[in-house]
């Protein structure tokens, strides 16, 4: 394969997934995408390699816009792998307090136990994994402090849209009533943080890193601190994601501090509008769906993280109510094509039609429709956007014979299909690896680091010690 020149390189894949008339996508054939700098210049009919141009000629493979994965903690995939699930409802950790009891408190241990390298280590491996998926964009909530995900982000050379949590009144660990249990926080000194990592990361609306804010949720944040971040979003040009109606819990918490719902909280503070992602939503009414679509804020779903709790949410319900509603993985793993899959799946199964969430539906939603909710030249193959692409190697056993790529790329490839990835016009995977790191050792040293972790859990109580049988 020819090295790609930074600046000028055309590709020829066998399909290319190009915005439809209808707003949706359709695969064509035998199209040449000239890239120039980190833009997409042309998409022209046939094979056609100007002067001066690296060509890269990919016969087998489908050229789609790169996944935006639009909310994730990219530390929690490595730290969290294989103690999330097969989590039942007869222990202390459930469905609804899952969040306070286990996620937020082992979390906040990594940020205690763990040096600085081992830090980067674990986030290594999460951009990794996430490139090797085909996500090209994230959008990530991690905590304040955690600049290694930024210096990750950009040493393997993913965009990155950080959101880093702003509290008011955190919740570390559950009551005797298996309630959150509550804490009052310094939420100017939580402010101040993002600010500050702004400061030092934030390259503006042209740069591949840009920092938001992440009010972490709406039973964790005061009205004072949402409407002060509605501000800065605006001043700022900036964004916001914000975790809501993720549980029980915390749409009776909204109703007993304000009287209303998650999503009317957010429209009183100011900050419900199109730079507001909204994470999860589970529990929202019909009604706060409307407002969601009438304020042009865009809901992250991410079915998986709430299918191993037993919790059911579907796609297929966002997006018949007219919400802009993009996909996320929320660390379940970063698996894009499992993602799909599953808001696939659920939503068939809830409705009992298998027509509902089609291949190209999710493939717009994995893609455009994320993409708008961050940048409007993110997510669409078309003169002007950024260059984020992927190709996808279609020649797998598990994936031929191919009728309808769209269908195939869905419900049959895989992430080891990916082949190549590029970023802001840069290759950054080539041949299915990524270019700039080694690995096998970027995954030998977050194994290392999340071991030492998980046995500090175990001192601490937060994880059940696990039998280790000698030899
Ligand atoms: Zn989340």
């Amino acid at each position: 394969m020819p090295r790609m020149s930074p600046r000028r390189s055309a590709i020829t894949a066998r399909w290319t997934l190009l915005p439809s008339a209808t707003g949706g996508v359709r695969a064509a054939e035998d199209v040449t995408v000239l890239v120039e700098g980190n833009l997409v210049r042309e998409v022209v009919a046939g094979r056609v390699v100007p002067e001066g141009c690296a060509h890269l000629d990919l016969p087998d493979a489908l050229l789609l816009p790169g996944f935006v994965n639009l909310h994730n903690h990219a530390i929690n995939g490595p730290v969290f792998r294989g103690i999330v699930d097969d989590v039942g409802a007869a222990g202390t950790v459930s469905a609804d307090n899952i969040v306070y009891s286990l996620l937020l408190p082992l979390g906040d241990l990594a940020g205690t136990v763990l040096a600085p390298e081992q830090l980067a280590a674990v986030y290594r491996l999460a951009v990794l994994e996430l490139l090797r998926s085909g996500t090209t964009s994230v959008l990530d909530m991690p905590r304040a402090q955690h600049r290694w995900l930024l210096d990750a982000a950009v040493e393997l050379g993913l965009r990155v849209f950080a959101a880093p949590y702003v509290f008011s009144t955190p919740a570390r660990g559950v009551g005797a009533d298996g309630r959150p249990a509550y804490e009052t926080g310094d939420e100017d000194a939580s402010l101040a943080a993002v600010l500050e990592l702004a400061e030092a990361y934030d390259q503006g609306r042209d740069g591949s890193v840009r920092v938001g804010f992440g009010p972490h949720a709406t039973d964790t944040c005061s009205p004072a601190l949402l409407r002060r971040i509605a501000a800065l979003v605006e001043e700022r040009d900036s964004f916001a994601s914000i975790h809501v109606a993720q549980s029980r819990h915390e749409v009776e918490v909204v109703r007993e501090r304000h009287g209303c719902r998650p999503v009317e909280y957010l429209d009183r503070a100011g900050l419900l509008g199109p730079r507001l992602v909204l994470a999860h939503g589970v529990y929202l009414e019909d009604a706060e769906l409307d407002l969601v679509r009438e304020a042009g804020a865009t809901v992250a779903h991410c079915p998986l993280t709430f299918a191993r709790s037993g919790v059911t949410v579907a796609f297929d319900r966002f997006h018949r109510a007219g919400v802009r509603t993009g996909i996320g993985t929320d660390a379940y793993s970063f698996d894009h094509f499992g993602e799909l899959r599953a808001a696939g799946f659920v939503s068939k199964l809830t409705s009992g039609d298998g027509g509902r969430a089609d291949a190209a539906t999710l493939l717009t939603a994995a893609t455009a429709t994320g993409g708008a909710a961050l940048d409007p030249r993110l997510g669409r193959i078309a003169p002007g956007c950024l260059a984020d692409l992927v190709a996808v190697d279609l020649s797998g056993p598990h994936v031929q014979p191919v009728r309808d790529p769209l269908r195939n790329l869905v419900w049959n490839a895989r992430p080891s299909d990916v082949d190549v990835v590029l970023v802001d016009g840069r290759l950054v995977v080539e041949r299915g690896r990524c270019v700039a790191v080694d690995e096998d050792h970027v995954v030998a040293e977050a194994a290392d680091a999340v071991a030492v972790l998980w046995r500090a859990a175990e001192a601490a109580g937060i994880l059940p010690p696990i039998e280790r049988t000698a030899g």
